[in-house]
């Protein structure tokens, strides 16, 4: 079975008075619609691990996430439409089971093994990663988030759409584990600049990331790493964090999320404000999907459901 993708995926013009006042074209490449259910990136990065999957026989695939993760959310819709077994190996309690994202996981099929912080840390060791092997022989294990070499490819199609859609200078997008960028600044060209904001609070460590994932790789795009508008770290934002991206969400009309697209687009605004694109400049920012992960924040209460647009997903199977 195939799974209906909406691609390419749109590209869309905004309008903002300070776009006019800075003289910038900017376009919102909507991942996010891709699929409703299948996050924008997530399903980037998993489409040729999947295709790999098949090819090898493989009937089941092993990966990892937090408890609230869009790449285990997407991983198991996907895995469920091709026929492929899910196993996600979450760091946190079993009481996570219930919440959104693991609820609809478990809909979905996916069978989840709990482990705690310490046994999540060594997910990228040869040996726990032998014994996983041997404990699921037919699966193939697919790292955090779907970031490996395969997954560069998937992203690179983003690259290919765009220049079927638009000409563009900048091309800015959320920076989690580096697969993402990673696979946009392997595909674009010397003319384009790609920019990542950091949604964590790193120091270095996330462009070594994305060199290792590069490898040898020719290079002929720029590109540069934002780690200023993180909003206090991984997984969390302020306030005043959330009011500035709903007042934005409402500008423009196109639904945000405060882990991802929220620091994306107050970070676009600010270097806009700085005067970081000289006039003239075409700028594209990469919704990546993960609305998802809104269900899940309303649960903790950290967000006001009424004011974002939580995805509501149809029953399956
Ligand atoms: C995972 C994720 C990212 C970060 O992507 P990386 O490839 O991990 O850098 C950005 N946006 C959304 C919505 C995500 O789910």
């Amino acid at each position: 079975m195939a799974i209906d993708l909406a691609l390419p995926s749109p590209l869309q013009a905004i309008e903002h008075p300070l776009l006019l006042q800075k003289q910038v074209n900017v376009w919102v490449k909507r991942d996010d619609l891709i699929h409703p259910i299948i996050s924008g990136n997530k399903w980037r990065k998993l489409s040729a691990n999947l295709k790999a999957c098949k090819n090898q026989g493989a009937t089941q695939i092993v990966s990892f996430g937090g408890a609230f993760s869009n790449h285990i959310h997407a991983l198991a819709f996907a895995g469920q439409q091709l026929g492929l077994q899910t196993v996600g190996v979450i760091r946190g309690e079993p009481e996570y089971a219930n919440n959104f994202t693991l609820s609809w996981a478990r809909h979905w099929g996916m069978q989840l093994k709990f482990v705690d912080r310490n046994t999540y840390r060594l997910r990228e060791q040869a040996e726990f990663l032998q014994q996983l092997q041997q404990q699921f022989p037919n699966a193939r294990i697919i790292p955090e988030g779907g970031s490996n070499t395969l997954a560069l490819n998937g992203v690179g199609e983003i690259i290919s759409e765009l220049k079927r859609q638009t000409d563009f200078d900048f091309l800015l997008c959320p920076v989690g584990s580096g697969g993402t960028i990673a696979g946009l600044i392997n595909a674009a060209d010397k003319q384009h600049k790609v920019f990542g904001i950091s949604v964590l609070k790193q120091d270095g460590y996330l462009e070594k990331q994305i060199q290792k994932l590069l490898g040898d790789a020719t290079i002929s795009s720029q590109w540069q790493l934002f780690n200023q508008y993180h909003c206090g770290g991984y997984g969390k934002f302020k306030d005043i964090d959330l009011q500035q991206m709903l007042e934005i969400q409402n500008a423009l009309n196109i639904p945000l999320e405060p882990m991802y697209s929220g620091k994306l687009f107050i970070a676009f605004f600010d270097m806009l404000k700085r005067d970081c694109f000289p006039k003239g400049s075409d700028i594209v920012l990469l919704h990546t999907g993960g609305l998802q992960g809104l269900g899940g924040m309303a649960q903790r209460r950290l967000i006001k459901e009424e004011q974002w647009h939580i995805p509501a997903f149809p029953k399956t199977g």
